[in-house]
């Protein structure tokens, strides 16, 4: 079994990776069998944020290893899938993408298939068993054990190993807590990204200090439970690492992602309405509304203590945005329960809100238990909560008619800036001469839609 409790490997990005023989061992959940013929790798990532993390740190040791990155498939000789399992559709997925990399492999003698990511934890080496064209797989946790014996087999030279810069855009991901300890009864995160283990508070003040030299100018922390963050060393809670990320020189916007109700206290929220630079933003899932059903998924919360944090939040920082997440189809929802579930969307009227249908999951409680709600009724629930989100987000966004915004501008096309604003909202503007990418702007909303703000820059 892999040993959950250490520390996480991911080391600074722009940091050389430390090539040191004594400490080389291929360990036994990474299985090599062909290698690929050249040094071209492709990254396929499925799956949330922190995949999405993960695959950038995987890609900066890649690429500080000597190996090179190709956007085209066709040029790579190894793909790298990041798999995700969060969800049957999500597994049926990568085997989808597995299949159509078949023939790729097939094409051409030397190339090679590696899998990572939640799923191929999931699977372990039955992958092997289940797709005899898979080369590599391995634990995103030791992704470092993974460059080192590609490393091993093209000798690459150690010195190449130094000076590559993580290459972000105008934002970036930071992962701070890895795992999880809240074992919902739905959830397969806790099996195959193992239990909570938080980040040092000062090597994720490293990365984002590295990141804003970059020129990365807003960052989102990460974890599954971010808000149960503790700093290792000395103890600071998720308030502390907001306060002392926001003063590296050069970041703009702070954000984090995702908010256990479990979990928000007092310190949380005046963190983000007496930090500048941390966005009024709180993604925040609820999963039902009704208290029997969030019994069963084992959330540890009901519908009244979720309103409770919510009215909290929204007394403390008035122009808080909420999203959240939503699961309808749960083993014996009832359409009582789900009507509950309805009227809580409808109670808090949220800015975003994500809606999944329920999805066994191997190993978890939910899996045992008959999944009782027919795919036609899932989906007829998904639209009834997606059809209300439609008219509440329209209805939130219309408020901001008439007001000006900070926009921070991601994207400058055809005369208009796109970006978001601290709310985490849409905007598209006319753009001014000289309109650029990476500037803040402010922008007076003139319509609104359930989607975007589209209005005119003012100053
Ligand atoms: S808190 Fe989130 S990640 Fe953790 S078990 Fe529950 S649903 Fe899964």
């Amino acid at each position: 079994m892999p040993d959950l409790t250490a520390p996480p490997r991911l080391r600074v990005p722009g940091a050389p990776l430390r090539f040191d023989p004594a400490n080389f061992r291929r360990p036994s959940r990474l299985t090599r069998r062909r290698p690929p013929s050249g040094r071209r790798f492709h990254l396929w990532v499925s799956g949330c944020q922190m995949n999405e993390s993960d695959s950038e740190y995987l890609r900066q040791g890649l690429l500080a290893a000597g190996f090179e990155a190709a956007d085209e498939l066709d040029q790579a000789d190894l793909a790298v899938l990041v798999t995700c399992c969060v969800r049957q559709n999500a597994e049926q997925k990568a085997y989808g993408r597995f299949r159509e990399l078949r023939g790729w492999k097939r094409a051409r003698p030397g190339r090679a298939i590696a899998m990572t990511g939640c799923m191929a934890n999931k699977e372990k080496d039955r992958l092997f068993a289940r797709l005899p064209d898979l080369d590599y797989r391995f634990d995103m946790r030791e992704y470092e054990a993974f460059i080192r014996d590609l490393q091993g087999e093209y000798e690459t030279d150690p010195a190449a190993t130094g000076g590559a810069v993580l290459r972000q855009g105008l934002t970036a991901f930071v992962p701070v807590i890895f795992g999880c300890n809240e074992v919902c009864s739905f959830c397969i995160v806790p099996f195959v990204r193992g239990i909570e283990r938080s980040r040092p508070l000062k090597d994720v003040v490293e990365d984002v200090r590295l990141f804003a030299g970059q020129g990365v100018r807003e960052v989102t922390l990460l974890g599954q439970t971010v808000n149960s963050y503790r700093d290792p060393d000395g103890g600071a809670r998720l308030s502390g690492l907001l306060e002392a990320v926001e003063r590296v020189p050069g970041i703009w916007r702070v954000r984090f992602l995702t908010s256990h109700p479990r979990h928000v206290h007092d310190d949380l929220l005046l963190a983000i309405r007496d930090l500048p630079r941390v966005c009024e933003h709180l993604h925040l899932p609820f999963q039902s509304g009704d208290d029997r059903i969030l019994a069963q998924m084992r959330r540890r919360h009901t519908r009244a203590e979720y309103l409770e944090i919510v009215a909290r939040a929204r007394t403390l920082i008035p122009d808080v945005s909420l999203s959240t997440d939503v699961i309808v189809g749960y083993p014996g929802e009832t359409e009582e329960q789900f009507q509950a579930t309805l009227s809580l969307l409808q109670e808090v009227a949220f800015d975003v809100v994500h809606v999944q249908g329920f999805s066994p999951r191997p190993r978890t409680t939910a899996a045992r238990q008959p999944d009782d709600v027919a795919p036609a009724e899932k989906k007829r629930r998904i639209n009834v909560l997606l059809d209300a989100q439609r008219r509440i987000a329209e209805r939130n966004n219309q408020r901001w008619r008439g007001r000006t915004v900070e926009v921070l501008v991601e994207e400058v096309a055809a005369g208009r800036l796109i970006g978001r604003t601290r709310q985490n909202k849409v905007v598209v503007a006319q753009a001014p001469v000289g309109g650029e990418v990476a500037t803040v702007r402010h922008v007076l909303v003139e319509e609104a839609s359930a989607w975007q703000l589209r209005g005119t820059v003012v100053a």
